[in-house]
């Protein structure tokens, strides 16, 4: 095993003042404090990101190089594609990160990565990058859980804590809700049985020929279509279980759209229907999820709800949320659009770590998989 990497000796750590005394301050506020920036950088799926995110968690550069265009084709994500595409783009994304911030190399303190979880050869090529970097600078490398960090976007630019809450991310690849009661301290509780939401709209966006990414067409369509118009099912609303399920909502879709299989079964969705299925399925995936939603802070008992990833940025499902949270009293923090989607920004939850002293050394490795609900969580090789 190769050795930790050292902390700089040019620059300390000082933990946040506010995990102290329970108050925010600025941080400029403390005489000799100098405010230290960490490279971050994400790609565990099919966006490439680096970000420079100061120790007051501010933004200095955010820079994400999406690859829908080489996925459109296939309607959905190609791992060896998305792989390949990581490596040309990482190092052009780490160049104009640092640019926009302003920054050299020798102006960072730490490098956070994506560990988990994600497609394995695109986890791979930031993690690769992030050990290069830590080991030829000689400071620490910190592993960063993307779920995790969907939930610690909806509290950046944020003056208080957002913790603790119930934890919502509703992405491409998961729709799971966590009791979080610190930024470090996150408890699964529900998770998907199949399809995640943002994959149901990723299909039922092919069924209705609109185009990939389906979340954002979807919601286009819908514009003009009558949510009511489809009595489609609600999945898992009736259920004790917390979880969800997508599958057959997505089934649902087809039907409605083209007939139940046998010879009269269309072959194509007609145009005229499009507004409509959008709109009636948007709503039934709404529904679902504000109910669960509803369901974690009355079971958990917290008073605050904070829902990242990207079908977060649904401005419907947003509605919705914040109307369920005025009406029994709930605070609701959604995730800022542009951090809503895949970033590195918001690994910027590696600070919290840092705090902790938690960092990996170069024996680092990913961890593809998802925890499902009822499992122990897997700890990653620095303890994240
Ligand atoms: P992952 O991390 O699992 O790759 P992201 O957090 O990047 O997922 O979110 C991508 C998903 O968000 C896609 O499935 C996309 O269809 C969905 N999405 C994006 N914008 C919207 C929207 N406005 N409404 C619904 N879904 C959306
Ligand atoms: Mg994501």
């Amino acid at each position: 095993m190769l050795a930790r990497p050292a902390w700089p000796r040019q620059c300390c750590y000082f933990p946040s003042p506010s995990r102290f005394t329970g108050k925010f301050f600025p941080l400029s506020a403390f005489p000799g404090f100098r405010v230290q920036k960490l490279l971050a950088i994400e790609s565990s799926c099919d966006e490439t990101s680096a970000a420079v995110v100061a120790s007051d968690r501010s933004v200095l550069s955010n820079v994400v190089a999406s690859q829908f265009e080489l996925h459109e084709q296939f309607g959905g994500v190609v791992p060896e594609i998305a792989s390949r595409a990581h490596v040309r783009r990482i190092l052009p994304v780490i160049e104009q990160s640092l640019k926009e911030a302003g920054c050299a190399l020798s102006d960072l303190s730490a490098i956070a990565v994506t560990s988990e979880p994600g497609l394995v050869g695109s986890l791979l090529v930031g993690m690769t990058a992030a050990k290069t970097l830590a080991m030829t600078l000689d400071i620490p490398l910190v592993t960063v859980n993307h779920i995790d960090a969907h939930i610690y976007a909806c509290g950046m630019g944020q003056p208080q804590s957002i913790f603790p809450c119930v934890g919502f991310v509703v992405s491409g690849g998961h729709t799971n809700l966590y009791d979080c009661r610190s930024a470090t301290d996150f408890t699964m509780i529900a998770g998907t049985t199949d399809d995640a939401a943002g994959e149901a709209f990723d299909k039922v966006a092919r069924i209705l020929n609109l185009t990939y990414p389906g979340g954002p067409s979807i919601a286009k369509a819908a514009e003009s279509g009558d949510p009511a118009a489809y009595d489609l099912p609600r999945p898992m609303m009736r259920s004790d279980r917390p979880h969800f399920s997508f599958s057959g909502l997505k089934t649902a879709v087809l039907y409605a759209a083209r007939g139940v299989p046998g010879p009269n079964q269309l072959s194509d969705t007609p145009a005229d229907r499009v507004p409509n299925l959008a709109a009636s399925f948007q709503q039934a995936v709404v529904d679902v999820l504000v109910f669960k939603a509803r369901h974690a802070l009355k079971k958990l008992g917290h008073k605050r709800l904070c829902v990242g990833g990207g079908v977060a940025a649904n401005t419907v499902l947003r509605a919705h949320l914040a109307d369920m949270c005025h009406r029994h009293g709930y605070q609701l923090h959604v995730a800022p659009p542009q951090l809503c989607t895949d970033n590195a920004a918001m690994a910027a939850i590696a600070w919290e770590y840092l705090e902790q002293g938690k960092t990996a050394d170069l024996s680092a490795d990913v961890l593809p998989g998802l925890v499902r609900p009822g499992q122990p969580r897997k700890k990653s090789p620095t303890g994240n």
